[in-house]
């Protein structure tokens, strides 16, 4: 079966050699040795100047929720993985969602202003399958209107956009370490913070609020990696070059031999240097993807309605109308792209594709 993503796994040895680190150590959590290590490989690795890798990627955002949000209304994109929705609720903040941009599938940063009100406290939006947000525009409406700006980057390992790291965006810009993401630790993630005393911030609450064994900085919750985490991180950083180099194969070979004339494939904004996280495609109508659904799950293939639903529609959040962002929510699949995925596989799921869309 040939599935939307495959997780990426370092050869076994390498992953046992740091394994062997921490029966050495005797250490299994609370910033041990790996975790440290990891910490300032991917620092150097994404030329930024903080960060702090933590237990996934959903537990960041509510921490910079906590910190930001203050419990008010919250601008944020339809168009998204669900924990993005998710965290805003959960820390007892209201999400506003604006429509998103039905090229770039980011939030309409022209459609922002008109939904700030004086219970606004936050933008939390997400850089698209690593596309990123117009981030210049977003942060000159924060800053006229006194708001924080907040990056769901979980996509983004890697990204480059104007000469400089998509982490360093925003007052805090988060990352997610999950499985099925460009790097992995298994579960696992991290927050980036532009200014000093925010990091601090951040960082004391992802450790229960700690300021030594005896004494608090205030209010946190756990959202430590662990030394077992980190070993799958150190054992798949050296081969980030390769897993790009190998995503691009593909993404290039799709990009050649689909026919595009009647679909529509993701705009990358200029000055970008992506990352090949995914491979979106947008069909001319939910019946379309369908059919082409169908047909690519009778031959094993299992691409993914990602993201679907718009979360406007969900539950405990619906009652905003977004045309745009509904639209592309039912038309949108993503196909299978990952290391190792074959030439035949993708003729396969290419012909298929090109003889139902005509
Ligand atoms: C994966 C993802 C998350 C959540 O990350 P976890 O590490 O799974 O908690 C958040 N936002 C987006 C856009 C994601 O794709």
């Amino acid at each position: 079966m040939i599935t939307v993503t495959k997780t990426f796994f370092p050869p076994l040895k390498e992953y046992n050699s740091q394994l062997q680190r921490i029966w050495d150590n005797q250490w299994l959590t609370n910033r041990g040795e790996l975790v440290v290590e990891l910490e300032g490989k991917l620092k150097k690795h994404l030329s930024v100047s903080n960060i702090v890798v933590t237990t996934n990627g959903t537990i960041p955002l509510q921490i910079a929720l906590k910190l930001l949000g203050g419990q008010g209304e919250i601008i944020t994109t339809p168009f998204s993985y669900v924990a993005t929705t998710a965290a805003i609720v959960w820390e007892h903040c209201t999400p506003i969602f604006v429509d998103i941009h039905p090229e770039y599938l980011t939030i309409d940063e022209t459609k922002i202003e008109a939904a700030i009100t004086n219970k606004t406290t936050a933008i939390l939006v997400t850089h698209v399958f690593g596309n990123p947000c117009n981030t210049e525009v977003i942060e000159g409406i924060a800053k006229k209107h006194n708001l924080k700006v907040i990056y769901d980057a979980a996509h983004c390992f890697g990204v480059r956009y104007k000469d400089k790291s998509l982490f360093e965006y925003g007052d805090v810009s988060t990352c997610s370490f999950h499985a099925t993401k460009l790097f992995h630790t298994g579960e696992g993630g991290a927050m980036f913070a532009n200014d000093n005393e925010l990091q601090h911030q951040m960082f004391y609450s992802h450790n229960f609020g700690h300021n030594g064994p005896l004494a608090f900085h205030g209010l946190g919750i756990n959202g430590k990696m662990s030394e077992l985490q980190a070993a799958m991180g150190l054992a798949v950083l050296p081969y980030m070059e390769f897993i790009l180099g190998e995503r691009k194969k593909a993404v290039d070979y799709y990009n050649k031999y689909l026919d595009l004339s009647r679909l529509q494939t993701l705009k990358i904004r200029e000055n970008t240097s992506w990352n090949y996280s995914y491979y979106p495609l947008i069909f001319e109508s939910e019946d379309q993807l369908l059919k082409v659904e169908e047909r690519l799950k009778a031959s094993e293939i299992v691409p993914r309605r990602y993201f679907y639903p718009a979360l406007n529609t969900i539950e405990y959040s619906k009652g905003q109308l977004m045309p745009i962002a509904e639209s592309i929510a039912s038309r949108i699949l993503c196909l299978p792209l990952y290391v190792g995925i074959l030439e035949e596989d993708l003729n396969r799921i290419i012909n298929i594709i090109n003889a139902n869309v005509c």
